[in-house]
């Protein structure tokens, strides 16, 4: 299918959905907050939404040229679609590209360093600021009027910087240290700033130092955590040691899936109006059923520049229902696994096994603020394990135990205490580090 440019503009405006005739800045945000405000909850019109929404990004779809030597998509064969892996988009991210516009170039390092390549949408970004800031809503933030510390991945050339739209005051993940950590922590006091969003690991190490030191911020409300694993003694510590609220949400640099709690129920809720979030089992066969353990695979709405249908993210998630068992809120539910799919360690006869399957029960995680797992042959396997407060022996033999049980008896296991956890290039702290070739 060909469009002229004017076709193009009015396709990716439907994909936009009545933002209205703001220019394409943040201030898009108030117009969606205006026009959702009405319809939230509704499940009729979440249906109809999501059909009009994937009709939409299938016809922007057909002008990506990996989408276009098939011929047109249809809504009945939606699921039909081979779920797409990361890997083609790194190689090729110019066959998704649709040529809706205007749009920019977003590059996004993954842990391990390969590039991925976005073309986003330059007005995706007031449905993002909304949806975002909505879920942050939650513990009483006000997009308008809230300001932000934040701890994420920002490379900075001095003690911090300064974001006045989306007003938010970064300061360096990269070097924690007591003595900076201390300094920010004043600087927050000081300017009377509400929320803390960080990183999981990035909130425990400076929650670790507030717990320790006595000095956690007094007009701090709640630490917002997203893109990593929340370990249960994040929690723990960060609302019932220091008091603040943790609230968590799941999303990604691709913009195709976000999920969030609410102030009374801590499953993830995906956001039907943002994408269609699909669970699928470990051969992108089907759906997994409720209580089961599956691949998040996304195919978002708001960004019609770039067309990525059925995407694989890599990241694992107990599906609870098509609406929240707990709270009874709709939208897909689920809660994260620390795992990822794809990611696997590997024994010493050639046989390997998933990080998903390593789920260390709460109990066992209790007094840990962070675990790693550096693989430096195939074989042997060093468990890094942050620990929350005094190190026991009895605490580590436990997760020895637990990691044996899990990997087999031929598996050297070795866990030892360290003080923070290694950093990835995307100042993440990943699970899994391999150290030789696979
Ligand atoms: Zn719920």
């Amino acid at each position: 299918m060909r469009l002229s440019g004017w076709q193009r503009s009015a396709l990716g405006a439907m994909c936009l959905v009545n933002i209205g005739k703001l220019s394409p800045t943040f201030r898009d945000a108030s117009a969606l907050g205006r026009h959702f405000a009405e319809v939230w909850n509704k499940s009729g019109f979440i249906d109809d939404y999501q059909r009009a929404a994937l009709v939409a990004g299938l016809a922007c779809a057909s002008l990506a040229d990996h989408y276009r030597s098939a011929g047109p998509i249809t809504l009945n064969h939606f699921t039909d679609l081979p779920p797409l892996s990361k890997d083609i988009v790194i190689r090729n991210p110019a066959a998704f590209r649709t040529g809706i516009g205007p749009h920019e170039i977003v590059t996004t390092g993954g842990s391990t360093g390969e590039t991925l390549t976005l073309y986003m949408h330059r007005r995706r970004k007031g449905a993002e600021w909304y949806w975002m800031s909505r879920i942050w809503a939650e513990v009483g933030f006000d997009r308008r009027r809230s300001v932000r510390a934040v701890l994420r991945n920002h490379v900075l050339r001095g003690r911090m910087a300064v974001f006045p739209i989306t007003k938010e005051i970064a300061f360096d993940n990269f070097n924690l240290d007591d003595a900076y950590i201390d300094e920010f922590s004043a600087f927050i006091e000081a300017n009377g700033i509400e929320y803390l969003h960080a990183y999981p690991s990035a909130a425990a190490a400076v929650g670790l130092r507030w717990a320790t030191k006595g000095n956690r911020p007094r007009s701090l409300k709640a630490v917002l955590c997203g893109s990593e694993f929340v370990y249960p003694a994040h929690r723990a510590l960060i609302e019932g040691e220091l008091g603040l609220r943790l609230l968590s949400w799941y999303g990604h640099s691709e913009k195709l899936a976000l999920a969030g709690e609410y102030s009374d129920c801590r499953n993830y809720h995906a956001n039907p109006f943002y994408g269609l979030t699909e669970f699928l089992d470990p051969d992108m066969n089907k759906a997994v059923e409720p209580g089961q353990v599956g691949e998040i695979v996304a195919t978002g709405f708001i960004n019609p520049s770039m067309a990525l249908l059925r995407y694989r993210t890599g990241d694992m998630a107990e599906f609870l229902g098509e609406t929240c068992p707990d709270c009874g809120r709709l939208g897909r539910a689920f809660r994260m696994k620390s795992g990822r799919a794809g990611e696997w360690i590997h024994r010493r006869d050639g046989s390997r096994v998933s990080t998903t399957a390593l789920n260390l029960h709460d109990s066992q995680l209790a007094n840990v603020s962070h675990l790693q797992l550096f693989q430096p042959v195939a074989g042997e396997v060093d468990v890094l394990v942050v620990p929350r407060a005094e190190v026991s022996a009895a605490m580590l033999r436990e997760i020895e135990h637990a990691m044996r049980a899990r990997l087999g008896a031929d598996m050297l296991v070795r866990v030892r205490p360290v003080d923070a956890p290694q950093l990835g290039r995307n100042g993440k702290a990943q699970l899994l580090v391999r150290q030789f070739e696979a």
